[in-house]
C-alpha cells in the first residue's frame, strides 16, 4: 500500500473515520444507488455530519478549516472503494470557488449548508455547443435592474438534478471571450425558468444525476456575482484549476490502487491449467508493472500537493498530473480487468464499474489532449 509522506497521524485518523462512513453508510447502498442513478439527500447530511463536506471550509462558516490534504484523504478513501458517481468532489471544489472568492456575505450565506449538506453544489461550465472552449460559452447574464437575466443551456453537470446551488459559468459580457465570464451563483429551489433536463444515461459513474440545465429569463440578484467584480470568472477558473486536476490525479490513484487490490484477490482465487491465475508470469509482471506506476503516480502527485502549498503549482505540472494520472489509471485498469478474463466484463465483478468510470477521467476536468496543448505552450517559448 502506497505511503505519502505528508501524511501524519491526524491524515489517518480522519481516513478512518471516512472509511468506516463509506462502509457503513455507502457500501450497503451502493447496488441500490446505481440502480437510483443517485445518492439521496440523507446520505450528503450525514456525510455533512462526520466533516467530509466541510473539512477546508473555515470554522467561522460551520467547517472544520482544515487544510486540503484532508479533502485529498477523503477522495483516496472514496476512489479506494471504487466509486466515483456520488459527486462530493464537485461539492468541494464548488464550496472552495466560495472560499476564495465569495464576499464574507457570500460566505456566510452559503458555506454552512455546504457544510452541512444541506445543500448540495454543481459546478456548471459545459454547453451542448462548447466544452473545451470555455471562453466560447453562450450562456449570459445581463444586468437588469438590481438582477442578472440569465438565459443559456448547459450540460453534463455532475450533481446537476439535484443541485441546490450551482456555480455558474457565464457571461456577463457576450461580446468579450475571456473578459466577459463571470461566475454566478444559483440557488435553484423554487427558481422561475431554471429548469432540469434530461437526466444523462452514461457509461459509467451511475450514481451520479448528470444532467441538463436550462435557464430562460431567470432572474438573480446582482448580489449572486461571485466576488465584487464583474469580468472575473475566467481568472477565477484559473486559479482553481490546479487543484481541481490534482484531485482528479487523486481519484486516479486511488481508483488504480482499487483495481490492483480487487485483482490481486481474484487471481489468488482462480485457477487455470491447474495452478492460480497469481503463478503465470504474465499475471505477476502485469500486477507488478501496476505496483510500480502507482507508487511513481503518488510520489509526483503528492510532490505536486507540495508545490501547490507553497504557491508553486505551475498550471503544466497540474496538467501533467491529470493527464498521466489519468492515462495510467485507464491502462491499470484495463489490464487489471483482463487478468480477471470474462468475469471482468460482468456487472456484478467490481472491475467492471471501474473499467466504465475510468474512461471519463480523461475527458473531464479539460479533456487530456487540452492538458497536454497546456504543456506544450509551455515548452514553446524562448
Ligand atoms: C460524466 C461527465 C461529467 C461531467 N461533469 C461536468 C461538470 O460537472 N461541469 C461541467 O461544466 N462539465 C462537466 N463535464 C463536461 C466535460 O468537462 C467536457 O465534456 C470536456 O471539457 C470536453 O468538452 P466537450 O465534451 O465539449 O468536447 P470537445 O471540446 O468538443 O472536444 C472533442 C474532442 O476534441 C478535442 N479537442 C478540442 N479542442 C482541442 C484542441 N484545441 N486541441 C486538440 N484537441 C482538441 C478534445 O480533446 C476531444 O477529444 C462532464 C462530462 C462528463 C462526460
Amino acid at each position: 500500500m502506497t505511503h505519502h509522506l505528508w501524511m501524519e497521524e491526524e491524515h489517518h485518523a480522519f481516513g478512518d473515520s471516512v472509511r468506516r462512513f463509506l462502509e457503513d453508510e455507502f457500501q450497503p447502498n451502493r447496488d441500490q444507488w446505481k440502480k437510483d442513478g443517485l445518492v439521496p439527500k440523507d446520505f450528503w447530511k450525514k456525510a455533512g455530519e462526520i466533516g467530509i463536506l466541510g473539512a477546508t471550509i473555515p470554522e467561522e462558516h460551520g467547517g472544520l478549516g482544515l487544510s486540503r490534504h484532508f479533502d485529498a484523504v477523503s477522495f483516496l478513501e472514496q476512489a479506494k472503494i471504487g466509486d466515483s458517481g456520488w459527486g462530493f468532489s464537485v461539492h468541494n471544489i464548488a464550496t472552495h470557488y466560495i472560499t476564495a472568492f465569495g464576499t464574507e456575505q457570500q460566505k456566510a450565506k452559503w458555506l454552512p449548508d455546504l457544510a452541512s449538506g444541506k445543500k448540495v453544489a454543481a459546478i456548471a461550465m459545459t454547453e451542448p455547443g462548447t466544452g473545451s472552449d470555455l471562453q466560447a460559452v453562450k450562456t449570459s447574464a445581463v444586468k437588469d435592474g438590481n438582477n442578472y437575466l440569465i438565459n443559456g443551456s448547459k450540460t453534463f453537470i455532475t450533481n446537476g438534478g439535484s443541485a441546490d446551488l450551482i456555480v455558474l459559468v457565464a457571461k456577463t459580457d457576450p461580446s468579450s471571450r475571456s473578459k466577459g465570464v463571470s461566475l454566478i451563483m444559483i440557488e435553484t429551489e423554487g427558481l422561475e425558468g431554471f429548469a432540469v433536463g434530461r437526466r444523462l444515461d452514461k457509461m459509467g459513474m451511475k450514481r451520479n444525476d448528470t444532467a441538463e440545465l436550462s435557464f430562460q429569463d431567470v432572474r438573480v440578484p446582482q448580489t449572486n456575482l461571485l466576488g465584487l467584480e464583474e469580468g472575473q470568472g475566467f481568472y477565477q477558473l484559473m486559479r482553481q484549476l490546479p487543484w481541481e486536476r490534482l484531485i482528479l490525479a487523486y481519484s486516479a490513484l486511488g481508483a488504480a490502487q482499487c483495481a490492483l487490490n480487487t485483482t490481486l484477490d481474484y487471481v489468488r482465487e482462480r485457477k487455470a491449467f491447474g495452478q492460480r491465475i497469481m503463478d503465470f508470469q504474465n499475471t505477476r509482471f502485469k500486477l507488478a508493472e501496476a505496483a510500480t506506476k502507482i507508487e511513481i503516480l503518488a510520489a509526483f502527485v503528492d510532490q505536486c500537493l507540495a508545490e501547490l502549498d507553497q504557491g508553486k503549482l505551475t498550471a503544466e505540472k497540474a496538467a501533467m498530473a491529470k493527464w498521466w494520472s489519468t492515462d495510467v489509471q485507464c491502462e491499470i485498469v484495463d489490464n487489471c480487468l483482463q487478468l480477471h478474463g470474462g468475469y471482468g466484463y460482468m456487472n456484478e465483478y467490481l472491475i467492471s464499474e471501474l473499467y466504465t468510470d475510468a474512461r471519463v477521467q480523461k475527458i473531464y476536468g479539460g479533456t487530456n489532449e487540452i492538458m497536454k496543448e497546456l504543456i506544450a505552450r509551455s515548452l514553446d517559448v524562448d
